[in-house]
This record gives structure tokens, sequence and C-alpha cells, in this order.
């Protein structure tokens, strides 16, 4: 590892430097005559390029490939992410798809039933939902928790959805198969390593303005508590321009399936934020190499409570599909498949 200091250090300043080396197990010598130029030799954990880049001693730190992180890939296999029928990297590709939030019972079994139909593998949608006013519909809470329980039940698919408050991680993760951490709480430090400590995957949304290192970081903090299923999720970031919602990110979807093991999918629905292009981001998303898709749908999207204008319905979805199995096809991947043996009765109501 190597540290560029700052010119003229003082003594203490220098030290500083030393002894937090010596705390991470580390040895530091001077390169060069103006000790501006720092090696450090021993084994250089995942916390010595945050340590280091943190003291304002240290103008960059230069060389940190000795020092990986838990997220990079360091010459590792894809990792695969297995959720009932759903495989997510690898060579696998899966489909989540349903409603932004849930709605109703009927509305739910029937988005779920289409989307299966249709080849999805997981089900999708908010329970609880980070709005951006807090005037808008905020999601069902428990209720939602307990409606799409009873979804799974009838449809047999897994399900993934939002969890906001650290508070609320049981219970959610009572219902769910998959967390789901939204772009507004990505920096939620807390949050996220709570769900290192509980253990079952987490979808990881980039935030609306985080850098890629930052998405990556927050990946770090749900891996450091010991959970290594963690997808990440490309949804667009923020721009100067309004005609999409967001702007889809493809060339981090590249770099990052190099740069790390995780899966990565793509949300073209969010990005979009319109129903016509979430088709051909979709596409685009599979063939820049995403392990997967969320996408939301709505059998009267006009009607949806959220998220209306980017929903699209169960024909668009269908052909969506399609596409997504003819892509993965051409690269020799392959597409989970959901388990169709259940008939999809009647849901019981309470
Ligand atoms: C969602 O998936 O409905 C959602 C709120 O997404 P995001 O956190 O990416 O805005
Ligand atoms: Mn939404």
């Amino acid at each position: 590892m190597l540290l560029r200091l700052h010119p003229r250090l003082a003594p203490e300043q220098l030290q500083l430097v030393l002894e937090t080396a010596a705390e991470l197990g580390l040895h530091g010598t001077f390169e060069d005559a103006n000790r501006s130029l720092m090696r450090l030799t021993g084994e250089p954990g995942p916390a010595a390029r945050s340590r280091f880049a943190d003291l304002a001693v240290v103008k960059a730190v230069l060389e940190f490939d000795d020092a990986p992180e838990l997220h990079e890939r360091q010459g590792r296999a894809d990792l695969e992410v297995r959720i009932g029928e759903a495989r997510f990297g690898g060579g696998h590709v899966a489909v989540a798809a349903g409603p932004c939030a849930v709605e109703n019972l009927d509305r739910l079994v029937e988005v779920a039933l289409a989307a299966r139909n249709a080849g999805a593998t997981l089900l999708r949608g908010g329970a609880y939902k980070p709005r951006t006013s807090p005037h808008s519909f905020q999601g069902l809470g428990e209720r939602g928790l307990e409606l799409l329980a009873e979804a799974r039940a009838v449809t047999g698919l897994p399900v993934v959805t939002e969890v906001l408050d650290p508070r609320d991680i049981e219970r959610v993760g009572a219902a769910c198969d998959m967390f789901q951490v939204g772009a507004r709480s990505m920096g939620n430090s807390a949050l996220l390593s709570e769900l290192g400590a509980f253990g079952k995957p987490v979808l990881l949304k980039r935030g609306i303005a985080a850098t890629v290192r930052e998405f990556l970081l927050a990946a770090e903090y749900v891996l450091l508590g010991g959970n290594e299923q963690v997808i990440l999720c490309e949804r667009g970031i923020r721009s100067f321009d309004t005609t999409t919602r967001n702007v889809l990110d493809l060339g981090a979807v590249a770099h990052l399936k190099r740069a790390t093991h995780l899966p990565v999918v793509v949300d073209p629905s969010h990005a979009a934020g319109r129903s016509d292009l979430v088709r051909p981001l979709a596409r685009a998303g599979i063939a820049v190499g995403a392990d997967g898709l969320l996408v939301e749908t709505h059998p009267l999207p006009h009607l949806a409570l959220s998220d209306g204008s980017q929903a699209i319905s169960e024909a668009e979805f269908q052909g969506l599909m399609a596409d997504v199995e003819a892509l993965v096809g051409l690269d020799g991947r392959t597409l989970s498949k959901p388990d169709t043996s259940r008939a999809g009765a009647t849901p019981v109501r309470g």
C-alpha cells in the first residue's frame, strides 16, 4: 500500500500516520527524502483504505490493490444468489416484477400471477413506501406485508419488498425472501449494518446521486455484517435533464460486473419513469451484462396508487420477457423460470 502525504508535516502528524498503520498491523517506511511518500508493508485488511483516506495529512491513497474490500471481485467467480427459482449471477438471469406498492389482495394476486405466467421468478411490491412527499400514499405497512405473504402462498413466488426502518427488519423479514433497500435509504448505514446481521438477501438500490464508490461502500456495510447475499441495483441517477425520470447508468453496470463479484440488476422502471421506455431500457440492461431486472407492472397502470406512469401492463411485460429470453440466450446465459405447478388458487381471505 502506498500513501501520498502532504509535504512538510509536523512530527506529530507523521506520528499519527505511523500509529494508524501500527493499529492496522502495518509498518510504514518513507520512499523519498521529503517524507511525502509512505509505503506500508504487512497485511492490510479491508479497513485500511478508508482509514487512511480519512486522515487530513494523507493526500491520496495511491495503491490499495493489496487492501481488498469485501465487495471487490479479486479474481473471484460471480456470486450466485438464489431465491426460490430465481438465480442471479454466475450466468443466471432472473426477473422480479410487480406493482410499485401493494394496494389490495385481488390486484396483488392478479399482478403476481400475470408476472409469473410471463416468466418472473420474484414478486416485487412495497408495503412501506419511501415517498418524496409525506402527503403521498405511504403504503399499507403491516397490512401490505400480510398481503404479500398471502400472494406468495397463492403463487409460490418469493417476495422482495422494501424495509425503511431498522425497527421493522424482523417484521419485514418474516414476510419477505429478499429485503429491498431503496435509493433514498442507500446511505442509511445503521439499516445496512442490521441487514448484514440478519442474513436474508438484500437488494441494494443505488442512491439518486450516489457515486459508484459510495454505492459499493453501502454494500460493504452489509457484507461486513457477515451477509454475503447482496444484489446491486442500478435504477438511474439524477441529472440536469428531465426527459427521463433518471439517467440509467449502463456504464456503471458494465463497470460493476468487472469490479465486484456481486450480482447486478437493472431497474428500468425508475430509470425511465415512463412505461414506453421500460422495455428498451430492460433490453439495454441485459445486453450490458445485468444479472436480472426489477420491473414495475400493474394490471391497470392508470389506476395505480404510486408510480403509475412507469408501470407496464401484462401484455407489455410479456414482450419484455421475450426480449430478455432472446438476449440471455445470445451470450449463453440462462433465464430463471418460475415454478408454475402451483395453479394460483383463489386466495384465502382472513
Ligand atoms: C421502488 O422500487 O418502488 C422504489 C421506491 O425505488 P427507488 O428506491 O429506486 O426509488
Ligand atoms: Mn416505484
